[in-house]
């Protein structure tokens, strides 16, 4: 077992949460065959949850009732994105239908090896934007800082596939990120770093400390973000030692990518509530994916859920152009028309953004329902969420 203090309230937690984590539809990791025996403890410890993640034909076998195209998917995803589940978000997963939207997000399937037309490697040309290792600077005043290449779940629809899911070839020096620190240090127009990966949170304390430390030591930063779904997949590391953390280096906002309302159980809503309770900013990025979120009534009822644990939805991505993600991709109307659906028919809070992230390198683009209907000498003729049409003089 790895050796790890478990905090009298990560106790209390424990009390409360068997079986309060589960809603009707998920199942108590008891009665997986492969959890029966594990202590509660362990299973609220994130690196036993780390630890015991689900990468082998064999474990995935005894929690999921495989198809044909996952058993392929599977044995071929070796050497290429490997598979890795928290077994947390294990319990999640129906077993016994192929279309759970948890499972198609974890599960390979032979698709991922038919190469689509126009997909590529780095379809937002982040390798051709990086003026340091590990560091990608797109816009005039902010940078995105790969901080590692491993996340707790590995999602099949991964834009930074080429990069994640290599355990062995992992740069873990601890001088790794020394040339983009400078890099930012030495570039006053950069207000605002964004450091994602992988998932920074897979990273101990004291190493995601010592990254925040040397970024907040550089005068014109003025915000750091942090991209993670760990929330959603491994919602054990949100500890207080790990707020503790984060709280030092405020102002800091958090994105979580969060897809599907069954991804939003009891659990991850305390890891929610603590980061939000800490006084950080909480944002929700979301990928639209075929057969998972396409639906406007499932996006809506995200969007609420989502709301409701203080989280902000940020952008809904259009699914990039990667290599072996195209039974993912939907046409780009159907997020137009989600957007349609939200926008003035719920919260205005509950409406983010829908972006393409433009292919080769140009940054996010929005695309939306246009409500402007024409335009002549100051006389914009409009329409609104229900299609009536007004006009404004200016
Ligand atoms: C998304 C992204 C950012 C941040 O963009 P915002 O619109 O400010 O959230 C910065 N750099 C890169 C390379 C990105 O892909």
């Amino acid at each position: 077992m790895v050796n790890t203090v478990i905090t009298e309230n990560q106790k209390l937690l424990v009390e409360h949460l068997t079986p309060l984590h589960l809603s009707k539809r998920n199942r108590d990791y008891q009665q997986i065959s492969l959890y029966k025996d594990v202590n509660p403890l362990d299973w609220e410890d994130w690196h036993w949850q780390i630890k015991n993640r689900i990468t082998k034909f064999e474990e995935i076998a005894q929690v999921v009732n495989l198809i044909p195209e996952e058993e392929e998917g599977i044995k071929n995803a070796k050497g290429r994105m490997a598979m890795a589940i928290t077994p947390y978000w294990a319990t999640l997963i129906d077993p016994d239908d192929p279309s759970c939207p948890i499972r198609r997000q974890c599960v390979p399937t032979l698709n991922e090896f038919k190469i689509g037309p126009h997909e590529m490697v780095d379809p937002c040309g982040e390798d051709s934007h990086s003026p340091a290792p590990h560091l990608v600077h797109r816009y005039p005043d902010r940078v995105l800082l790969l901080a590692t290449e491993s996340c707790a779940t590995y999602c099949r629809h991964c834009t930074r596939r080429r990069l994640v899911g290599q355990e062995e070839s992992r740069d873990n020096s601890a001088n790794r990120w020394d040339a983009a620190v400078e890099y930012i240090r030495s570039n006053k127009k950069i207000r605002d770093v964004l450091i994602s990966g992988g998932d920074p949170f897979v990273l101990e304390n004291a190493v995601l400390e010592d990254l925040l430390k040397k970024l907040r030591t550089i005068p014109h930063i003025e915000l750091l973000r942090i991209g993670t779904r760990v929330p959603v997949t491994l919602p054990q590391r949100v500890s207080e030692n790990l707020i503790s953390v984060l709280k030092k280096y405020a102002p800091l906002w958090i994105s979580i990518h969060f897809n599907h309302p069954k991804e939003i159980t009891k659990r991850t809503r305390i890891a929610c509530e603590m980061l939000a309770d800490a006084g950080m900013p909480l944002g929700s990025q979301t990928v639209l994916l075929k057969g998972i979120n396409d639906r406007p009534s499932i996006m809506r009822k995200l969007m609420h859920e989502l709301l409701k644990l203080r989280v902000r939805p940020y952008y809904i991505y259009q699914c990039d152009l990667v290599r072996g993600t195209h039974h993912f991709r939907t046409h780009v109307d159907a997020g137009i028309s989600i957007i349609e659906k939200l926008r003035g028919h719920t919260s205005g809070y509950g409406v983010p953004t829908y972006v393409i992230d433009s292919p080769g390198g140009g940054g996010k683009i929005p695309v939306g329902p246009n409500y402007i209907l024409s335009e002549a000498k100051g006389k914009y003729v409009l329409r609104n969420y229900e299609g009536k049409v007004y006009t404004y003089f200016e």
